[in-house]
Order: structure tokens, then C-alpha cells, then sequence
């Protein structure tokens, strides 16, 4: 079936839906991205996606040509279009096309080229998966040093999803002195004695929407929050460990590296944030 795609102003089917060869999204990966979860028709955590998608923006001094309101009215538009009740709306913003390739940024008149999609994925909240946790490897980290900016560069974390598919495994841990920074699309959590453990925030890591959110609710449950670094061999020895992504929203990890994590069964305390999180979230959703 073809979907309704966005691109530039225009609803078109994906057939249809053309990009130049000079655009700077495809020859430079000058560009950044958010996927919003669909639950019932509805964006969750939208004003999260929106503002981290402004502050990417203006990291890398590209315009943000659309209102919050203007890209809720999008979003929304391709949902209905497309019939999605679970699922994702994929955005993209380049810093568009200069009509030729060069390394210095074209003039700041230039228009961002905008893309957006969807993603429809029947009973996404109820991932098989959960239930069964995830396993994960762990490799080198050698991305670049503006991991907080949601940019398109998405090679390497495509290479270490492969490494972990080739391992039999389902994604990769990133680990840069001795430390893990986070999934290959996600952020990273262990459970200690009762308490969560997650990396504090900075320049290394994405600053996830989901992260930000489970904390928050995990805080107003009671429970304790430490944001610092963790090892591997810390994880292994861990209760529990788990990941958070818009799209996974909280993923149990119940092997790291072929060792175990606690029991090696999904533990209480991820299937609780996973409770929570979809609970509030679905009832704050727009
Ligand atoms: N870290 C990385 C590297 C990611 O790609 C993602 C998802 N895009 C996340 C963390 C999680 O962010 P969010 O919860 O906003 O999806």
C-alpha cells in the first residue's frame, strides 16, 4: 500500500516524492531527525520531540521552518492520511539545496528541505519483545563529539546494529573509556539494589525524550535516580538493566555481552517504567 508522504508543503504518494541530488541531507548528512510514537491515533511526548528538534536546529544554525503548531498540524495530517493508530512519524529537516555540491553552507536564505513519513506499526505497546527482554553487545563508541544533536548521520549506529544481528543479538551498547554512553538508538539504564542508574546528560549522548519522560515518572513513583556512568562488567552484574527510545519506549535487557543480567529474566523495575510510561503517555498524548 502507498503511503502519503510530506514533502516541502506537498501531501504526495511516496512514488511521487522527490528530493534533489544537491541537497545537502544526502551529500553531506547535513540534516537532523525525530520520530514521534503513534498510540491510538495520538503523538506522544510531542512538545518533547518539538523542542529537542529546535534545539538540534539551531545547534547546527539551520532554520526551523515551521511554528510547533504548524508541525503538530503536519504530523497530524499524515497520521490521518495514512490511517496510523500505532506507529511513528518520521521528520526530517535538511539544510536544503545549494543546486551544486560545496563544503561551506549555502546562503542562510536557502530553504530547509522537509520530509516527513509514517511508520504504522499495529499493536507497537505490546511488543512481544517486552516481554522477552533484549540481549545486547557491547562496542567501541567512535562517533562524533556532538552526540546531542539529532543528526542524520546514522552510519555507525547502523554498523553496530549489524554487528549485534551477526552476534545473535538485538542492538549494541556504545562504550567509550570504559563507560557506557548509550544504545545504538537508544538510551542506557541498569538497576542496582532498587535504584536506577542512567548517565548524566552532556554533549555525549542523545538526550532522549523517552529518557527524560521515565525519569520524571520514575522520580514521581519513588523511585531512586543516579545519573552517572556505568561499565559493562557493572551492567553484568546489575538486577536489571533496560533501554528507552521513542519507539521502543522502555525495552527490558536481560543479557549484555552473553553474561546474564540478574536473573536473566525481565525484572520489576523495567516492567514497571514500561507500564507507567505507556499509561501516562497515552493519556497525554495529541
Ligand atoms: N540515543 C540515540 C543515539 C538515539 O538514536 C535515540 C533515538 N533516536 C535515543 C537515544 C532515544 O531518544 P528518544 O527517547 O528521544 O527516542
Amino acid at each position: 500500500m502507498s503511503r502519503t508522504v510530506y514533502v516541502n508543503g506537498d501531501y504526495l504518494p511516496e512514488q511521487e516524492a522527490k528530493i534533489s541530488v544537491f541537497d545537502r541531507g544526502f551529500l553531506m548528512a547535513d540534516g537532523v531527525y525525530e520520530v514521534t510514537s503513534v498510540l491510538g491515533g495520538r503523538l506522544i511526548d510531542f512538545a518533547g520531540h518539538c523542542a529537542r528538534l529546535a534545539r538540534s536546529l539551531g545547534e547546527l544554525e539551520i532554520r526551523n521552518p515551521h511554528s510547533n503548531d504548524e508541525w503538530l498540524a503536519i504530523h497530524r495530517e499524515l497520521v490521518a492520511r495514512n490511517g496510523v493508530e500505532d506507529g511513528l512519524v518520521y521528520l526530517q529537516v535538511t539544510r536544503g539545496n545549494p543546486g551544486d555540491r560545496d563544503f561551506a553552507f549555502p546562503p542562510t536564505d536557502t530553504p530547509p528541505t522537509v520530509v516527513l513519513f509514517t511508520q504504522s506499526k499495529p499493536g507497537m505497546a505490546e511488543a512481544p519483545a517486552a516481554k522477552a527482554g533484549w540481549k545486547v553487545i557491547s562496542v567501541p563508541d567512535i562517533r562524533w563529539g556532538r552526540r546531542d544533536i539529532k543528526t542524520v548521520q546514522l552510519l555507525y549506529p547502523s554498523m553496530a546494529k549489524m554487528a549485534a544481528k551477526a552476534a545473535g543479538a538485538d542492538d549494541a551498547w556504545l562504550v567509550e573509556d570504559g563507560c557506557v554512553t548509550e544504545g545504538s538508538s537508544n538510551n542506557a539504564y541498569i538497576v542496582k539494589g532498587g535504584r536506577i542508574i542512567t548517565r548524566a546528560l552532556s554533549n555525549d549522548i542523545l538526550h532522549g525524550i523517552t529518557r527524560a519522560a521515565v525519569l520524571r515518572l520514575a522520580a514521581e513513583a519513588q523511585m531512586e535516580v543516579e545519573e552517572r556512568n556505568f561499565t559493562i562488567a557493572e551492567a553484568q552484574g546489575a538486577d536489571e538493566a533496560f533501554i528507552t527510545s521513542a519507539s521502543a519506549f522502555v525495552m527490558p535487557v536481560v543479557e549484555v555481552d552473553g553474561a546474564p543480567v540478574g536473573s536473566g529474566q525481565v525484572g520489576p523495575v523495567a516492567t514497571r517504567l514500561r507500564e507507567i510510561y505507556i499509561d501516562e503517555m497515552r493519556k497525554k498524548a495529541v
